[in-house]
């Protein structure tokens, strides 16, 4: 399936994703999942592996990292890859995780390219709780979609969908990109 790049919401910047989101974040309950765990009995993103993708918002696995949604996005389409392993450290990882690592990450920008025609991203990954990572346990790259004037999706009023459900179909409008991109 292929998404759509109409102009029929009005909404102001024109892609499936936007299209999708606008200001859910705001309402969303920040905190709740977030916990921290120094080991992956407690680690939100060990236990998110174990769900079935949709439940875990996983858009793809590979053989040693993964990709998943962000729970706490800072816009729409913002996602994480991770590798399977609970290591807090870039320099932790094996050649061929940090080969793979990169893989995911490169294939992520394709992804959401596809997907939603972003202006651009931020990538990159907060080393350690000073650094402002949130689970400072487990490795985590952040990719997050940027457009011009990203701030014109935050206050649509009477939008009824809520943000969980949001993410599920983001989660599915990535996750059929990641199949149908090289
Ligand atoms: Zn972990």
């Amino acid at each position: 399936m292929t998404p759509e790049f109409s102009e029929q919401d009005g909404v102001g910047v024109h892609d499936a994703l936007q299209r999708l989101w606008t200001p859910h974040r705001l309402s969303y309950v920040k905190g709740e999942g977030k916990a921290l765990g120094d080991q992956p009995e407690g680690c939100p993103f060990c236990r998110v592996v174990e769900l079935d993708d949709s439940a875990g918002l996983i858009i793809a696995r590979g053989a040693e990292v993964f990709a998943v949604l962000n729970l706490y996005p800072y816009n729409p389409g913002h996602l994480m890859v991770l590798p399977y392993r609970h290591v807090p450290d870039y320099t932790d990882l094996t050649l061929s995780e940090t080969a793979e690592f990169a893989a995911f990450t490169q294939k992520a920008m394709r992804v959401v390219r596809h997907v939603a025609a972003p202006h651009g991203f931020n990538i990159g990954m907060n080393q350690g709780d000073v650094a402002g990572a949130g689970i400072a346990a487990h490795l985590h790259q952040h990719v997050v979609p940027r457009w011009g004037g990203d701030a014109n999706f935050m206050p649509v009023i009477g939008h009824t969908k809520v943000l969980p459900q949001l993410l599920g179909e983001t989660r599915q409008l990535l996750a059929e990109g990641w199949k149908a991109v090289d």
